[in-house]
């Protein structure tokens, strides 16, 4: 008889930053493991950036902060979100959080109710099921294909939504696959949105900066402006500016859901670090130039990484189009070791090559691993020169 709610045993701990402990674990027992499992930049956050949060500490701004972010931070927000975006908002239709995770909790904490349906497009970040399972509603996964490159298809969308649907979550650039959606992709699914108006977005744009696709980033409100008033728009500073131990995320939609989610998270956070609000207000309205060379960056290890993946044999990898991973598909590789699926591979890759890569089924896809490339290109060429002699 466990005193754990039914609730939380329902829920699994994030296997992402498993891996991440297993690796830790075997290094700090004397073993030289590469880790290629972790989701977060390695390049340090850029010096103004820091520099503002030491500023902050100084002058003594170390107090609680209105419950949604500091004015000035909301101002910064809405001025990125029509620089960046071409989107207009205003203070009441911002909520900052602790992450662009906390703004998507707080959002399912507003909306969700027992056995609402929310549609999953898979591979997914791995938080999305889980986090609706914590609020007793129901992930319905929409399986997508490599030869489609892992979009979900307009009908596949179709297919999904039913009469207790409530909520659709689109992650572009995709965390696991790299995956972009076009405009014309967006405006696609969103006419299929409007057969079913009960049905709210949540567009994660957390990858919007690492991006090196044909055309510009944009969003389903981009591409479909008759959805803003269901559609929420997640953003953060993590990634793009190399945050994310600072825990700066925030939501952007219709005042009511964004009213819902502050009484949420005026019951249980209370603001986010002031600090870090600070920074995050001088990352989004300072000199955008830090951005450039850490996506050059990616984009460089992105090209290598994916054509050392494909000489490798047994292992297909699609070119992705933004983020620092790749997700290739290694159903070869599984069948010639005679191994059960790409849960076996990766816990033979980390004995056998010593390094630590996270099984595509932690994000819904099995016959996969997450190859994450926000490590230095020698660092890679090391893994990568390893993975091959273990298949090889
Ligand atoms: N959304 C996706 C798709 C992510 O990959 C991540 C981080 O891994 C997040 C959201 C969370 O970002 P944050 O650090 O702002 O909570």
């Amino acid at each position: 008889d466990s005193p754990l709610s039914k609730r939380v045993q329902r829920v699994k701990p994030s296997p992402t930053i498993a891996v991440t402990a297993r690796a830790a674990e075997m290094r700090a027992a004397g073993k030289d493991i590469i880790g290629l499992s972790a989701g977060e930049p390695d390049f340090d956050t850029p010096a103004h950036i820091k520099q503002a949060g030491i500023d902050a500490i100084r002058a003594g701004h170390t107090k609680y902060t209105a419950v949604d972010g500091t004015p000035d931070l909301k101002q910064a927000i809405i001025a990125k979100l029509r620089r960046d975006n071409d989107l207009d908002y205003t203070a009441r239709e911002i909520l900052v959080s602790a992450g662009a995770k906390h703004s998507i909790y707080n959002l399912m904490a507003a909306v969700l109710d027992d056995g609402d349906e929310v549609v999953i497009p898979a591979p997914y970040w791995v938080s999305y099921p889980d986090m609706t399972k914590l609020f007793d509603a129901v992930p319905v996964i929409v399986e997508t294909h490599q030869h489609n490159r892992f979009k979900m298809t307009p009908d596949q969308l179709d297919a999904a939504l039913t009469d207790r649907s409530k909520l659709l979550m689109i992650n572009s650039p995709c965390n696991p696959t790299g995956t972009v959606y076009t405009k014309a992709d967006l405006l696609a699914l969103g006419e299929v949105l409007q057969a079913y108006p009960r049905v709210l977005v949540m567009t994660d744009d957390i990858y919007e900066h690492i991006i090196w696709a044909d055309e510009p980033f944009s969003n389903l409100v981009n591409a479909c402006p008759s959805l803003r008033d269901r559609t929420m728009v997640v953003n953060g500073v993590s990634k793009g500016y190399a945050m994310t131990g600072w825990r700066i995320g925030y939501a952007a939609g219709p005042e009511a859901i964004i009213s819902a989610m502050k009484k949420v998270q005026s019951q249980s956070t209370s603001n986010p670090c002031t600090i870090a609000q600070t920074a995050a207000t001088a990352a989004l309205q300072g000199d955008q130039s830090c951005i450039g060379p850490m996506r050059e960056a990616y984009r460089e290890r992105h090209d290598y990484v994916v054509a050392a993946l494909n000489a490798m044999p047994g292992v297909d990898a699609l070119a992705g189009l933004g983020t620092f991973y790749s997700f290739p598909n290694v159903e070869g590789a599984i069948r010639k070791l005679g191994l059960a699926d790409d849960v076996a591979l990766a816990e033979y890759l980390i004995n056998e090559a010593q390094v630590a890569l996270v099984p595509g089924s932690a994000f819904g896809m099995g016959g996969h691993l997450r190859v994450s490339f926000a490590t230095s290109m020698c660092t890679l060429e090391k893994a990568m020169q390893r993975l091959h002699a273990a298949l090889a």
